[in-house]
């Protein structure tokens, strides 16, 4: 039988640094995929269609869900979320790793259904770290921070839940760990 790829789901609180990592990871291993989401919010600029996400319309997101097309799905925000079923499965047969970026209840949904998935939380080194990062970004409001804060330390409690924790204190470093994980995951 071939080699199968690790279906990993990385999942971190806003400040994480998760987008920045899983950049390092993308450029270090060439046979690890990130996963496009399909979505029913508006693009942001610069944000571009089938790279960023699957930018769809209510209607068409129901009717994947009809089709089961997807993975796993979540209301967020007021808009739906989901994860295109046939491109992970075909990428897993190839032998390639695939990362979801998901929030919780999707990534409760995938590990339910697929218990071979690896759930990696991606902690900040600390929360005056995390507090730094928020207000380094200089777009937030002090009120918008604070909620940030709140809901960041309730995402925290989720670790627990996962299989895996990766303190993103050193990018390079971090993004090595999340790759051994992977590789330690594969299905023979
Ligand atoms: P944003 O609108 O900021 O791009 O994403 C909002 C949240 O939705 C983030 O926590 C992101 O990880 C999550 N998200 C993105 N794609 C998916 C998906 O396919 N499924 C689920 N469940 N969450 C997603």
């Amino acid at each position: 039988m071939n080699k199968k790829g690790t279906l990993a789901i990385l999942i971190g609180p806003s400040g994480s640094g998760k987008g920045t990592l899983i950049k390092q990871l993308l450029q270090d291993e060439n046979e690890t995929f990130l996963s496009v989401s399909a979505t029913t919010r508006a693009p942001r600029p610069g944000e571009v269609d089938k790279v960023n996400y699957y930018f769809v319309s209510k209607d068409e997101f129901e009717q994947m869900i009809a089709e089961d097309a997807l993975l796993e799905h979540a209301c967020y925000c007021e808009n739906y979320y989901g994860t295109p079923k046939a491109p992970v499965f075909e990428r897993l047969e190839r032998g390639e790793h695939v990362l979801l970026e998901i929030e919780m209840q999707g990534a409760r949904q995938v590990k339910k259904a697929y218990p071979d998935a690896v759930s990696i939380f991606i902690m900040p080194p600390s929360i005056e770290e995390l507090r730094r990062r928020l207000t380094g970004r200089g777009t937030e409001t002090a009120e918008v921070i604070e909620k940030r804060m709140a809901a960041a330390v309730g995402e925290i409690e989720y670790a627990k839940e996962c299989d895996c924790v990766v303190v993103n204190d050193d990018v390079i470093r971090a993004a090595n760990e999340i790759a051994e994980i992977l590789n330690r995951y594969t299905k023979q």
